[in-house]
């Protein structure tokens, strides 16, 4: 089978960084555990050794050889063949996730993974956003992903995996990541508008916060000189010359619920 580079066909050969993914999830013979990208199913395999049930969901039919021959080693495998940014997740129950993710979907799958409930999941990513999802304040990679992503689950950088790791080889680095689900550490206010905030902010993450505001009103929906007027309101509430690299997320959790009143107020 000639493997897809569009579907992040790199499949994984190294058994150290699938032992070491397996052994960080702590997975038991409890766990219900879902992987994302069967491959030729060299995580599947030792999931299944150790798991009460692994669920794969595959969008590649041409794996279906694969499929067959773990499915029929093992009885707890089950593969559902779909895109898995389609697949509704909430009527799976399982509690871990543990995956080598195809990476051009990196990000819209950590979102819907943190809207299940879920304890622990062990994710391998390309190493420059798995750097930027466990980014601090005052670092190169703290960003709107780091934000985002810390805002319900801790982050923790496992190790990089390189391109041997893999075949074929890809072009990039990649890293292991531990998520661990969590209630949020800071109250916001309206998580759809702390969304638009972020992205409006890091936009421009190194001008202050004030700034960065007004170039980029449009993503809170407020025209620029309403804008200024509502920052001028409330300039002793917040420090908006801090810049936004700089700023700690539950602070930009408090600018967010500043800014969510002050809108409402005009409305
Ligand atoms: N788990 C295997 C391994 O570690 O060797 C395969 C990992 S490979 C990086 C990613 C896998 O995800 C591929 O098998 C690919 O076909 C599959 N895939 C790509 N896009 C997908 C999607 N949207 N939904 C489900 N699977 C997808």
């Amino acid at each position: 089978m000639r493997q897809s580079k569009k579907l992040g066909q790199c499949f994984l050969k190294d058994k150290n960084f699938v032992k070491k993914a397996i052994n960080r999830a702590e997975i038991t013979n409890n766990d219900i555990v879902l992987e994302v990208g069967l491959g030729e199913g060299a995580l599947t395999k030792e999931l299944a050794k150790i798991a009460k049930k692994v669920y794969v969901i595959e969008l590649d039919e041409r794996l279906k050889p694969f499929a067959d021959e773990i499915t029929a080693e093992f009885e707890n495998v089950e593969i559902i063949w779909s895109d898995a940014l389609k697949v509704d997740l909430k009527n799976l129950g399982f509690n871990k996730i543990v995956a080598n993710l195809p990476y051009q979907i990196s990000s819209p799958i950590t979102f819907k993974f943190l809207e299940e409930d879920f304890e622990t999941a062990v994710l391998m990513y390309q190493y420059e956003f798995a750097k930027r999802m466990a980014g601090k304040p005052d670092t190169k990679e703290y960003s709107r992903l780091s934000v985002a992503v810390q805002y319900n689950a801790d982050v923790e950088f496992i190790c990089k995996v390189p391109p041997s790791a893999f075949s074929p080889k890809p072009d990039v680095n990649s890293a292991i990541v531990k998520l661990t689900k969590r209630e949020p550490k800071y109250h916001v206010k309206d998580e759809e508008f702390f969304k638009k905030v972020l992205k409006a902010v890091f936009q421009h993450r190194n001008r202050t916060i004030k700034r960065a505001l007004i170039d980029s009103s449009h993503e809170i929906e407020v025209d620029r000189d309403n804008l200024k007027g509502i920052l001028e309101k409330i300039e002793n509430e917040f420090d908006f010359t801090q810049r936004v690299f700089k700023t700690p997320p539950e602070k930009i959790g408090d600018l967010s619920n500043l800014l969510y009143d002050e809108i409402a107020n005009l409305e």
